[in-house]
């Protein structure tokens, strides 16, 4: 009796959600980072069932796939990418996954790309892999690219469900508002940082130094993916001196390599340690989360700088 009655309400809700007036199951979402799954979210609602490829704090340019994780792109309607050359591997995923009626978005859409190397930037790459070939991907630390990157979101969930477009519209119109009130205490607070020279290891602080004015002086990497020569070496311990740099932005993932460890040990600088991602081993559930975390953790550095005089 009891399997009957599961079944007939099985049956009825199938019914149901084929009913004019009723929800509609939700769209099945996978986005490759965990910031494009919350940003999804908010421009979806309860219309989206989302769900992420990359681990949190891995690097983004070593990922690799799983049979199942092509399997929840098969299944999916809707794709989410950054685009760019931080997921080229998201070109062969979306094929190997067998799916032709999914729809991609990529959300780097209408983005401004810095960076773009030269090719003589190219070559001085020395034979390794650039691995920002097409300009510096990451454009979400920028909150102003934010909204080109809500818009690129609505128009692939319209696609799919062009009645629920208005919802989308307002739902990221809603979040903007209210990324602009962060943004506006983001930027009164990190005035006293601009005074302060830093080195990063990757280049991954582009946009969030464009946008909040951190002065990058040089990356221990002398291009993106590219190992430092003795000669480069030398040149960066030389500017790290002369500049008096106190201060090294480094990815949870960079932290233990070599280079990173020996500079810290040769001229004491100080690591701090910034994410482009979020998840639960930085406290971080959202976008505003993250950003608010990366933008306090150089700020209570510098704090930390000018207490010991
Ligand atoms: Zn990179």
């Amino acid at each position: 009796m009891f399997n009957v009655r599961f079944l007939l309400v099985g049956v009825l809700c199938c019914l149901i959600s084929n009913t004019p007036g009723f929800a509609a199951s939700p769209i099945k979402v996978i986005t490759t980072t965990t910031v494009l799954k919350d940003l999804t979210q908010v421009v979806g609602g309860d219309q989206v069932q989302v769900e992420h490829l990359i681990k949190p704090f891995t690097d983004p340019h070593l990922v690799k796939l799983t049979p199942r994780d092509l399997l929840k792109i098969r299944n999916s309607d809707l794709f989410v990418k950054v685009g760019g050359d931080e997921e080229e591997w998201t070109f062969g995923a979306v094929e190997s996954a067998g799916n032709p009626d999914l729809v991609v978005v990529d959300t780097s859409f209408r983005v401004n790309y810095l960076e773009v190397p030269t090719e003589e930037e190219l070559r001085q790459a020395q034979g390794g892999t650039h691995l920002h070939k097409s300009g510096n991907p990451y454009y979400w630390l920028n909150p102003k690219n934010v909204p080109i990157m809500l818009d690129n979101i609505v128009k692939g969930l319209s696609w799919i469900r062009p009645d629920q477009k208005p919802q989308f519209v307002k739902n990221a119109n809603a979040y903007i508002q209210q990324l602009n009130e962060w943004e506006k205490t983001w930027q009164s607070k990190v005035q006293p940082l601009q005074r302060y020279p830093m080195v990063a290891y990757h280049k991954t602080w582009a946009y969030l130094a464009h946008s909040f004015g951190l002065n990058i002086v040089a990356h221990i990497e002398p291009q993106p993916g590219i190992s430092p020569s003795l000669a480069y070496w030398s040149r960066l311990l030389q500017t790290m001196k002369s500049q008096q740099v106190q201060l090294m932005l480094i990815e949870p993932y960079y932290v233990e390599k070599k280079a990173v460890q020996t500079l810290q040990a040769e001229t004491g600088s100080q690591i701090v340690v910034l994410t482009i991602s979020i998840g639960p081993a930085y406290q971080t559930q959202t976008y505003l989360d993250m950003m608010e975390r990366n933008l306090r953790v150089i700020q209570d550095a510098v704090k930390q700088l000018e207490k010991n005089g």
